[in-house]
């Protein structure tokens, strides 16, 4: 028999903007299917009329872009099995619902939203629509030819149900959970056709997967109950040998590790939650972590490892680098927790492991939408002086514009804990002893300075800071040699007479 191919879909529903979650699955989906040669499909599941929102597909679309995460088949690459948008599919979930309908595995059913409501509420409150109260419903199950040609002619409004068996035993084999089981007492006769002729997320999500030979199906753990009525409809099609290998991912937990990561941590702890902004329609807007200024493959190291890890003690990640070691069994049952801090390391780590042409070719690129000319050694400077002190790309440019763009706030706390009066003579001394050092760079300047300390009696812990402060408006930062190095012996002469007058106009003692 020919070996199967290997074939995963991300199956997003563009009912707003895709969670962080919604990533992860993509990515897993994405590493499996290039770990085993096969194809990563994009399939958007947009059946559901109610819940549709205006943008979300294009969002998801640029989301996955944006990560690199491309897929081999999809709505805007087509592929053999096209369409790959749900509504653009809906003939083919009629035409199988009619299989279902004449194989007698599903029904036809014409209960008003009041008998539905009535049959809730009766017994414990909660009663399903399912093989023990189907026959007290108005449905194809108990009535005759006549009673249904006549409710047709009637055009009465319908829904199509999948009959669920009798006192069955459903066993599934998830790749993550292990082996779980349902009974079908616990199930209802699930909608399959909606009255306005749509499919239900069930339907067209099994005819899909069957129809675009999907292989396996990594998703979300939300999803798990389901799984019991798409094994049904596996059955009921008699597709059985055609049964994806499942593989429920465990949730991301919120950073106190109690409960499912929500949009609302997001805004309530400050962090990013979605891949990029979304626009709410009140004006609101979520935060990205693309416009919050992570690298993508910093990102999906990020989230690869919440779930998931090949063993042993390496954290960093490319993408390259995890496709040979991913597997499902190195997948773990229980929640990983988001923890923010961590993202932010991994962006840090990620940062410094990009060679130093392309961040220098970056800076060129910022400087210069900034109206700063930056010269390719000038770029390199930049980089060597605050590659370990940047987390986030665009640190570089908050740190180092100071250079370019004189500054005329100082840092309030430095100026009313640390300041003395003294300083601004310390700092014309300074000035003057400059002036003879011939060669203004890092070293000179740093034996300059060891024997300006002894003679003006002052600690570097006092006059380091101080010389920061006056360069770029916060006593911390790099190597302090290095950055007068950089600004240049006038510019520095100039940074000293600008801080001089500040003080002399706004503090008076
Ligand atoms: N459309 C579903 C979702 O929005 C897909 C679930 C699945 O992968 O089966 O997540």
């Amino acid at each position: 028999m020919a070996q199967k191919e290997i074939r995963l879909r991300f199956a997003p529903s563009p009912t707003g903007a895709l969670h962080i979650g919604g990533i992860r699955t993509a990515l897993y989906n994405y590493l499996f299917a290039r770990k085993m040669g096969g194809k990563f499909i994009l399939r958007v599941e947009d059946t559901d009329q109610g819940r549709y929102v205006d943008g979300a597909e294009k969002y998801i679309l640029r989301s996955l872009e944006w990560l690199n995460l491309l897929p081999d088949e999809g709505p805007e690459n087509g592929g053999p099995y096209q369409p790959y948008r749900q509504s653009e599919r809906k003939q083919i979930y009629r035409d199988h619902a009619e299989i279902l309908l004449k194989k007698g595995k599903a029904y036809y059913a014409f209960d008003t939203t009041e008998a539905l409501d009535a049959l809730r509420k009766s017994g414990d409150g909660n009663q399903k629509y399912d093989y023990n109260t189907r026959i007290q419903m108005r449905n194809s199950t108990n009535m005759n030819a006549e009673q249904l040609s006549a409710a047709f002619k009637a055009n009465e409004a319908y829904v199509i149900r999948l009959k669920v068996p009798e006192n069955e035993e459903v066993v599934i084999q998830d790749a993550i959970r292990g082996q779980v089981r349902f009974h079908t007492s616990e199930l209802d006769d699930k909608v399959l056709i909606k009255s306005d002729n749509m499919p239900t997320y069930h339907m067209a999500n099994v005819v899909d997967d069957k129809l675009m030979r999907i292989s396996h199906v990594i998703r979300g753990e939300e999803w798990l109950s389901s799984t019991a009525h798409h094994y049904l409809l596996y059955k009921a099609f008699e597709w059985e040998e055609d049964m994806p290998q499942f593989a429920h991912l465990p949730l991301i937990l919120k950073p106190t590790g109690n409960g499912k990561l929500s949009k609302r941590d997001g805004a309530q702890f400050g962090f990013p939650v979605f891949p990029m902004d979304w626009n709410n329609d009140d004006g609101s807007k979520l935060m990205g972590f693309k416009e919050f200024g992570f690298e993508p493959e910093a990102l999906l190291n990020f989230l690869a490892l919440l779930g998931w890890h090949p063993g042993g003690d390496q954290e960093l990640f490319s993408v390259e680098e995890m496709i040979p070691l991913f597997s499902l069994d190195k997948i773990v049952k229980s929640g990983a927790r988001f923890d923010f801090e961590k993202s932010k390391w991994f962006n840090q780590q990620h940062l410094l492991q990009i060679p130093e042409e392309n961040i220098c070719d970056r800076l060129i690129a910022v400087f210069k939408d900034h109206g700063i000319e930056l010269s390719l050694a000038l770029s390199k400077s930049i980089y060597s002086m605050y590659k370990d002190r940047v987390i986030f790309f665009k640190d570089y440019f908050e740190q180092a514009k100071a250079y370019f763009k004189e500054t005329n706030s100082y840092d309030a706390n430095f100026i009313q804990q640390k300041f003395k009066i003294e300083y601004l003579s310390v700092l014309k001394a300074l000035k003057l002893e400059l002036q003879d050092l011939a060669l203004f760079e890092a070293n000179n300047i740093h034996g300059l300075l060891q024997e300006f300390i002894k003679k003006m009696n002052i600690k570097p812990g006092e006059l380091f800071p101080l010389l920061r402060l006056v360069m770029t408006g916060i006593p911390t930062g790099p190597d302090v040699f290095k950055m007068m190095e950089f600004m240049g012996k006038d510019k520095l002469n100039q940074r000293i007479e600008l801080f001089s007058d500040f003080i002399d106009k706004n503090l008076t003692v």
